[in-house]
């Protein structure tokens, strides 16, 4: 039982309005407009995304046109997987389900993204991820905030998708923890994996649950993640929120799912900064 593997967490993050509070005066606001007029002038910096002249530096590698570029899913969605339905007509099938939801009952009980890992949101992850940017962890992790409240409220704990430490120590990080912080939750290192695998997106989707089955387990109690601040908790009988950058067909936060499951978590929700959306859509059988 869960109850004999207790996990460790960080303390609570309360990063703020990633967008500014109503606090600024309008005299600092003038500073940072000059601030960054005089960066830009000096350094001429590139938007990390999409390389054009980033007029604002002091809010991040990413310009604002990129971050409106985002594109949220909308209403109406599989209520258990968070994949956009093609009309509100599917939703009188019943259940609300995608077709891929109802062919096969999933471990999450529900998922939520921002938006579907495409154009800018693609690049921004891709940033983030790729090019070791952490500090617009905080900016996407708001965004995953406000477009998976339905997830958010009443769950106990976030948890990170974790790399495998390989991959982990070559990257430097875990984007999936960086997001975590940012989510208002106690962080839970919860998981570990244990099986070096192949990225999922390079995989057939017939392919992606055979290559991470068995590739997570409980992490033990005293593991250790890169100087966070760490504290014993309890999460049998919790809700808890798995976190990861990008799913795909959604087989590695089932596999993660059950895990935890097995161990004696309650729920299992899930919340991911963009899923890769199917184009294809057949309304399930009645
Ligand atoms: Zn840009
Ligand atoms: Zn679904």
């Amino acid at each position: 039982m869960w109850t004999t593997k207790p996990c460790q967490v960080t303390e609570q993050f309360n990063p703020g309005d990633h967008r500014g509070g109503p606090g600024v005066s309008i005299p600092a606001h003038l500073a940072r407009g000059g601030l960054n007029a005089l960066l830009t002038f000096l350094l001429s910096p590139a938007c990390a995304a999409c390389r054009s002249l980033l007029k604002t530096p002091l809010d991040g590698p990413v310009c604002r046109a990129c971050w409106r570029a985002v594109r949220p899913i909308t209403p109406p969605m599989c209520e258990r997987c968070g994949d956009p339905l093609p009309s509100w007509r599917m939703v009188s099938y019943g259940a609300a389900q995608c077709a891929r939801c109802h062919r096969a009952p999933r471990s999450i009980d529900r998922g939520r993204a921002i938006g579907e890992y495409d154009g800018a949101l693609r690049q921004i992850i891709h940033v983030l991820k790729y090019e070791g940017r952490q500090s617009i962890a905080r900016q996407l992790a708001g965004l995953m905030s406000e477009h998976g409240s339905d997830v958010l409220t009443g769950a106990d704990w976030a948890v990170p998708v974790p790399l495998h430490p390989r991959r982990e120590r070559e990257r430097g990080f875990n984007q999936a923890a960086e997001l975590a912080r940012y989510l208002n939750l106690p962080v839970c290192f919860a998981l570990q994996r244990v099986r070096h695998t192949a990225p999922q997106v390079d995989l057939p989707a017939s392919r992606r649950h055979a290559n991470v089955r068995g590739a997570f387990r409980v992490a033990p109690e005293s593991r250790w993640f890169f100087g966070h601040r760490r504290r014993v908790a309890d999460l049998s009988n919790a809700c808890a929120l798995l976190v990861d950058d990008v799913t795909t067909t959604g087989a590695t936060l089932d596999a993660c799912a059950r895990v935890l499951k097995n161990a004696g978590v309650a729920e299992v929700r899930a919340l991911t900064a963009a899923r890769v959306v199917r184009r294809r859509f057949s309304p399930p059988s009645p």
